[in-house]
């Protein structure tokens, strides 16, 4: 029997479809390198993140459609990533060597915030992405402690460049290293904006696939200067059951849109509580809330995340659950939410900047 040819490959890899996007994975761009040896083919598929939700499920879907042509035998998927990066913006600063910055943000202070942040940064990391983290939260610095350098200080090199530290595989900068711990904090927003872009553009990144802005709670001032003066990749809202029902997650949402950024979706925190002893999930709040909010507002749901001693203690001992048990069920509902944040950050890529119209807010 003939050898299948390139043109008949690609025509049966273009019924494997991406259906986030809508698109088969040819048009995407995905197959590379396709050859034929025999009844053997090989090919690349080339993925937007090495973190895509879709990873195996697309492996296996080309290796069905092209295992069902007649004249081939073996297929062998060689999968590979390349993560896109945020398109410049006019007007916004964008930080040499970072691909995607992704600003994770939140109606107000406690809803776990900078948890979210370390846990999802560490997932990322996991996946092979290359990942930094900058605590932005001036008001309550948490970063350095949760990733276990509380009393590390970066060193300064040559030239007022600044050598961010490295823990558990991720370049870190934090606020915190400005400040001692125990004075509060009085600063205006400017003073914020100013040390925030001093940090962003005098740190010694490297080559980064992601880095994960953790903001300070809220949509003051100093937030709306950040999101409207750096090229940010998209936002992560990250709510609680009860802050999604008293809509102060909406105010973050609002800030988004106003100031072109995509936002990537909810991720609803201390959603259900895990019990550490048995495993049994107890829905404590009204669930749902944050699906039904996403849908609300027309944003994608990430996923939700319960409320587990586990992330608290490893919060507290420099030990992100993520980190120290990634196969816990928790961290495994962070790696899926992650999975989901590196997804929609090459969608809203791949869709260039955006101009959204404004928030129709119903009800
Ligand atoms: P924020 O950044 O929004 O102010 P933090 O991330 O600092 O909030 O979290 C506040 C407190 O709640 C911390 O002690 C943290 O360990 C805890 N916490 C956050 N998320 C969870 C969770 N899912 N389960 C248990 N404790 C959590």
């Amino acid at each position: 029997m003939a050898e299948a040819t390139e043109a008949q490959i690609i025509e049966a890899l273009k019924k494997v479809r991406d259906p986030e996007v809508g698109k088969d994975l040819v048009s995407l761009n995905m197959i590379k390198d396709v050859q034929i040896c025999g009844d053997a083919v090989a090919f690349t598929l080339q993925l937007t993140t090495p973190a895509h939700p879709r990873k195996e499920e697309f492996e296996q879907e080309c290796k069905l459609a092209v295992g069902s042509l007649e004249n081939v035998n073996s297929v062998n998927v060689r999968v590979t990533s390349h993560v896109t990066a945020r398109p410049s913006m006019a007007g916004k600063m964008d930080v040499a060597g970072v691909k995607n910055i992704i600003a994770i943000a939140s109606g107000k202070g406690g809803v776990g915030k900078s948890t979210v942040a370390v846990n999802i940064a560490l997932a990322l990391s996991r996946e092979g992405a290359k990942v930094g983290v900058l605590d932005a939260d001036i008001y309550g610095p948490s970063q350095p402690l949760m990733l276990g350098i509380p009393a590390a200080r970066p060193i300064a090199e040559e030239g007022n460049k600044i050598r961010p530290l490295e823990a558990h595989g991720l370049k870190v900068m934090s606020m915190g290293f400005l400040v001692d711990e125990d004075s509060p904090v009085i600063w205006r927003g400017p003073m914020v904006m100013r040390a925030l872009v001093q940090f962003l553009s005098e740190t010694i990144w490297g080559e980064l696939d992601y880095l994960i802005l953790d903001l300070p709670p809220g949509t003051g001032d100093a937030q709306l200067t950040i999101v409207q003066q750096v090229s940010l990749a998209g936002a992560v809202i990250v709510s609680t059951p009860q802050d999604i029902a008293l809509l102060d997650a909406r105010k973050g949402l609002q800030m988004f849109r106003k100031t072109d950024v995509p936002i990537l979706g909810i991720i609803e925190n201390m959603s259900y509580y895990l019990c550490p002893e048995c495993g049994h999930r107890e829905n404590i709040f009204d669930t749902g809330g944050g699906e039904k909010a996403s849908q609300r507002y027309e944003v994608p749901f990430l996923g939700a995340i319960p409320l587990d001693i586990k992330v608290r203690l490893g919060g507290d001992f420099g030990m992100p659950v993520v980190a120290g048990e990634p196969d816990h069920p928790t961290a495994r509902a962070f790696r899926e939410a992650a999975r989901k944040v590196a997804e929609q950050v090459a969608i809203a890529n791949a869709s260039g900047p955006i101009s959204v119209p404004e928030l129709k807010i119903i009800g």
